[in-house]
């Protein structure tokens, strides 16, 4: 985490004022300035009464608006970070960006107004340069050869989010979820860069590395519990070579790993149409015995007959009826629909997105079996996950009802 010793914020608004020093002082910063004008902003800093590491400065001000502020800041030679707000939409902040780079300064980043707390800590929370890797659509751009040198350099890495048992909320596996360690960058979240991979062709190196790596992974989990089943989603352009199955295969024999730890999630969407080929993938992974569930329920054309072209073991209800089934009448009535479907089957159901103490009852009274979600835990490394399996394995359960 990022650790600001002295903060300021410049906003002509006192009210943002306040709630940016309320959430600076939950982080614990020693020392939080407001200013609700830049020129006393820029008086502050010429001062030098203070060295400021971070300021947060809105891009409209009355008197000297942010694009101007910054380059005052450049003038005295500000060398901390900076970040912008602005209650305009559009691509004013990018634009902010482009100048701060110019004036060398370190942005690292911007908000839209009203500040929200998770856009704060997305932003506070880890020291990187957003902007740079993001273009104004929130798409990640960077060139093929960068993509191809963090493969080779092997900086992918397999995040584990607990599955739960509804019942009593014991840990029954995990979901294995990637995140990129860029190391002059952070951790970056794989919506971010797995449709790059997938366009740009990079999925199945990526995918047999990180599967590789869960592979050793498992062996600091499975001494602590043999028991647990690790799923592993596996992109729709993969599922369709027949050389899948056995290229899984190979790599778990030679790390020792039976089918009956991992299992494997396909989304709703790549199995509308089954190829032959795909059938064929499929079949085989069933015959090697490992489970395979459909990802993100309900978010696709869903029709029974998916259901009934092949013996799928488990139903992912997607996050976006589970996190709104306490308030949302239709996200309800589908997961109500589901539930009916995947009894017909046999299957068996998990909730993903399960974020409070309500809807966790409700999923309970409805009968899901499983759940994941930030209610239980968050998708960690691995090295937290064998603490949240030995803390659990201590208690029995951590947030047994
Ligand atoms: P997904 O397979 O649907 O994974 C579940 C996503 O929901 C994860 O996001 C997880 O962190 C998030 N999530 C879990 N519980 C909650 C909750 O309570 N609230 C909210 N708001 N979100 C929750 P993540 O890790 O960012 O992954 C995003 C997507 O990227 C995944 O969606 C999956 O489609 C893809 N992905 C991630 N790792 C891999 C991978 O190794 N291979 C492939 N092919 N795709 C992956
Ligand atoms: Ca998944
Ligand atoms: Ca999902």
């Amino acid at each position: 985490m990022q650790n600001y010793n002295s903060v300021l914020i410049v906003d002509d608004d006192p009210v943002q004022i306040a709630v940016l020093t309320a959430y600076f002082a939950g982080l614990k910063v020693k020392s939080i300035h407001g200013a609700e004008d830049s020129t006393v902003a820029l008086d502050m800093l010429s001062k030098k009464s203070t060295d400021f590491d971070l300021i947060v400065s809105d891009i409209q001000m009355p008197n000297m608006d942010g694009i101007e502020f910054m380059r005052h800041l450049k003038e005295l030679g500000y060398s901390g970070k900076l970040a912008i707000i602005s209650g305009i939409k559009g691509n004013l902040i990018d634009h902010a960006a482009r100048l701060a780079k110019l004036h060398n300064l370190q942005l690292i980043g911007g908000i839209n107004k009203p500040l929200k707390k998770n856009a704060l800590d997305a932003l506070f929370l880890s020291n990187q340069p957003k902007t740079a890797l993001v273009n104004n659509a929130g798409e990640y751009k960077c060139t093929n050869a960068d993509f191809a040198k963090a493969l080779k350099n092997r900086e992918f890495k397999p995040y584990y989010q607990p599955k739960v048992d509804v019942q009593n909320g014991r840990i029954i596996g995990a979901e294995v979820l990637v995140r990129w360690i860029k190391p002059d960058y952070g951790t970056i979240a794989p919506n971010l860069f797995i449709p790059f991979a997938e366009k740009k062709g990079f999925m199945e190196e990526l995918t047999f590395l990180v599967f590789e790596k869960v592979l050793s992974d498992l062996s600091r989990f499975l001494p602590l519990r043999s028991d647990l089943i690790f799923a592993f989603n596996l992109p729709p352009t993969m599922i369709n070579k027949t050389a899948l199955p056995a290229q899984l295969m190979a790599r778990m024999k030679s790390a020792n790993v039976t089918s009956k730890s991992i299992s494997f999630e396909i989304t709703e969407n790549s199995i509308l149409n089954l190829e032959p080929a795909t059938l064929e993938v499929l079949s085989r992974l069933r015959i090697y015995d490992f489970d395979i569930a459909i990802d993100d329920f309900g978010t696709g054309s869903s029709n029974i007959n998916i259901l009934k072209d092949f013996p799928y073991s488990e139903l992912k209800l997607d996050k976006s009826y589970v996190s709104t089934i306490a308030t949302d009448n239709f996200s309800k009535e589908v997961v109500v629909a589901a539930i009916k479907l995947a009894r017909q089957q046999g299957m068996c159901l998990v909730a993903e997105g399960v974020e409070d103490r309500q809807t966790w009852d409700i999923i309970r009274e409805m009968g899901i079996e499983y759940a994941q979600g930030y209610y239980f835990a968050k998708p960690m490394d691995a090295s937290s996950f064998c603490e949240y399996i030995t803390s659990q394995k201590d208690d029995q359960g951590a947030n047994a009802a």
